[in-house]
């Protein structure tokens, strides 16, 4: 799908970002891979070196405009270009009472979520080749509100707003902007272990009904809207919850 295309992915280190990076390899591609944390993005990088493919590691903090701008330049500067970007880092906060949310934990939530988000899909426009596309993570809790998280809630409900405003202008440089919005997904943010293994797609089991889903069933569809498989999707949030979001909850006792 991604033969001769390059590739960034922020929260390349951990999770759904980790499964991305290493299918967008096997697909072809060659991956920058983005994370605050340098050392779990060294770790991506090798998997998908033993797997026989091309990545680079880069240690930056997406809520930085400079380091938004270093992370394209370090990919450019090892691949020639960039034409695909997955803008997926992003952090979980503490489940608490509204009240309970400080002013300086509601600014880091939505600093990383989504001013990172901002700042990496203006230096997408200004970088992807022509024909690229973006993707951005949003979340379920982008379509419902979030009692215990409020602030998370706030920053995907953004993102979407984001996602959407950007398309006239992705399409107007041929380009186009979609989102991914997971449901619980098993990864470290949840508190589930790291999974370095990646599945032939054709061989991944159904996730169970508004059941956890592995971190590579999100990658998957996030490749899907990078792919040109997508070129008729722009501006699109795509639910990827089996089904958690299609009826209503039980109600609780
Ligand atoms: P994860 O914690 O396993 O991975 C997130 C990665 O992002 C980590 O490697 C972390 O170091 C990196 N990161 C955090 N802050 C960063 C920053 N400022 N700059 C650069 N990198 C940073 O989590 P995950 O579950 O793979 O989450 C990936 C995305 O999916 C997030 O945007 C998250 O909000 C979203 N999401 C997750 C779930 C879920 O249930 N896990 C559900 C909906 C949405």
């Amino acid at each position: 799908m991604f033969k001769g295309r390059v590739a960034l992915v922020t929260g390349g280190g951990s999770g759904i970002g980790a499964a991305a990076c290493q299918r967008l390899a096997i697909e072809g591609a060659k991956v920058a891979v983005v994370d605050l944390k340098g050392d779990t993005a060294a770790h991506t990088v090798e998997l998908i070196e033993k797997a026989g493919g091309s990545a680079i590691a880069v240690a930056a903090d997406i809520s930085s405009p400079e380091d938004n701008v270093r992370m394209f330049d370090e990919a450019e500067a090892a691949f020639g270009q960039v034409d695909v970007a997955f803008l997926n880092a992003g952090i979980l906060q503490p489940y608490i009472p509204l009240e309970q949310v400080t002013v300086e934990l509601f600014d880091k939530v939505l600093a990383v979520n989504l001013r990172g988000a901002f700042l990496g899909i203006q230096q997408c426009l200004q970088r992807l080749k022509p024909g690229g596309a973006c993707v951005a993570t949003a979340s379920a809790a982008a379509y419902l509100g979030f009692a215990e998280a409020a602030a998370y809630a706030t920053s995907k409900h953004g993102l979407i707003g984001l996602v959407r405003s950007s398309a006239a202008a992705f399409a107007a440089r041929d380009l186009r902007i979609n989102a991914v919005c997971p449901g619980m997904v098993m990864t470290p943010m949840n508190s589930f272990a790291a999974i370095d293994t990646i599945e032939p797609p054709e061989s991944l089991a159904n996730a169970p009904y508004r059941g956890g889903l592995t971190p590579q069933q999100i990658a998957e569809v996030a490749l899907f809207l990078l792919s040109q498989g997508a070129s008729g999707v722009n501006g699109l949030a795509q639910l990827v919850d089996s089904a958690a979001l299609a009826t209503f909850a039980p109600l609780p006792q």
